[in-house]
């Protein structure tokens, strides 16, 4: 079953041999033909091939599903009176994070699948076709692999994050529960996911703890990824180029050193920026340009939780991303598309080349800039996925 996508006022399809010739490869005027849910030909509208259906956008703007690469979905509750009080000036220190691993702990299967569930058609409506989640509230063996079976649910891209905080019970015995999560818990969670994460900052991790932790994960097959230098300077962006990371996340206190090194490493690992941390605790955003400028591939992904940015919006963080980071328009779509795409080493989404997913969002609007230009308004019109 083949169909032909046209009267695109513009098309993004983040192949720079196609359109324009920039790492958007943009075609205006455009038709796009999918063949069993693949992309099987782009271009100008009047050359299209013939297909067994077509639909006609009528001048809208088609973009690649967002890729959102880092979330936290798995959880109970919601922290919104701890939002109202750091907007009355309570300083976030990541220890709310024990709130929601209570609720998480106290709550069914069917509520944390059904919160999930309506989480992933937030994601949906605001044209994420991929993402990745992770656990992370549970914090003990039970409670996370849970947590990653019901992930596996919605996504293929689920990632262990026993190393979030330490829990409550194991205070007077840190390394008691880093042991924990490399041996029992590792093994347990093994088969239910394709990722570990670390939160490698003060007062959750320190460095040494997240190379053991990864090293274990990566002894078993998973590949690793890590929170570093959210909310101060440290050694956790390096551990993550040393350990080919896939992705290094938040990086808001980069030194010029971690930056040179997310740059020398860039076909490895990815910096992902999430924003929307910063909007939500009221820090001062990274400047995307220094990453962009050294060469680094650069993500953004919302970082979804209810406690330091509980947002599912993608555009919201490419809007910040413009507004006060540094990105042009196109290198924030680029980056929540392609970038997040390579944050999760996936080449089958992420942009709307021949023989890439067809997985795209249709715009109520001519072009991408709109994105960014336009804050807060629900530009979704359609979401195609498979
Ligand atoms: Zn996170």
């Amino acid at each position: 079953m083949s169909t032909v996508y046209t009267n695109i006022a513009e098309l993004v399809t983040n192949d720079p041999t196609v359109g324009d010739g920039s790492p958007l490869g943009l075609l205006t005027d455009a038709a796009l033909v999918v063949d069993d849910g693949v992309v099987s030909w782009v271009g100008v509208r009047g050359g299209a091939p013939a297909a067994d259906d077509s639909v006609d956008l009528q001048g809208a703007a088609v973009i690649p599903g967002f890729v959102d690469s880092h979330a936290h979905l798995v959880f109970a509750g919601d922290r919104a009176h701890e939002f109202a009080a750091r907007m009355a000036g309570v300083p976030y220190d990541g220890g709310g994070i024990t709130t929601t691993v209570a609720a998480t702990r106290a709550a069914t299967d069917a509520q944390l699948s059904a919160n999930l569930a309506r989480l992933s058609a937030e994601l949906r409506r605001s044209g994420v076709t991929t993402f990745e989640t992770k656990s992370g509230y549970g914090l003990r063996t039970p409670d996370e692999v849970r947590s990653l079976r019901i992930a596996r649910e919605f996504t293929t891209e689920t990632t262990f994050l026993g190393a979030h905080v330490v829990p409550a019970e194991y205070r007077e015995n840190r390394d008691g529960y880093v042991r924990s999560v490399a041996g029992e818990m590792l093994h347990e969670c093994r088969p239910h996911a394709r990722w570990i994460d670390v939160f490698c900052e003060r007062g959750a991790f320190d460095v040494d703890e997240a190379r053991t932790i990864l090293e274990a994960g990566a002894a078993v097959g998973l590949t690793p990824r890590l929170h570093a230098a959210q909310l101060a300077p440290g050694e956790g962006i390096r551990l993550g180029v040393e350990l080919g990371a896939a992705s290094v996340d938040h990086c808001t206190f980069a030194t010029d050193a971690d930056i040179e090194a997310l740059a020398s490493a860039s076909a490895v690992t990815v910096a992902t920026l999430l924003p929307g941390a910063e909007f939500s605790t009221r820090a001062a955003y990274p400047d995307g340009r220094r990453f962009l400028d050294a060469g680094a591939t650069v993500a953004l992904a919302t970082d979804c939780n209810p406690g330091s940015s509980y947002t599912t919006s993608m555009a919201f963080c490419m809007a910040i991303a413009v507004r006060d980071m540094g990105f042009t328009p196109a290198e924030a779509l680029w980056s929540a598309t392609a970038g997040g795409a390579a944050a999760l080493r996936r080449r089958d989404v992420g942009g709307l080349a021949v023989g890439q997913r067809a997985h795209f969002a249709v715009l109520d609007a001519p072009s991408h800039l709109h994105l960014a230009y336009r804050p807060g308004v629900p530009l979704i019109a359609d979401v195609i996925a498979g």
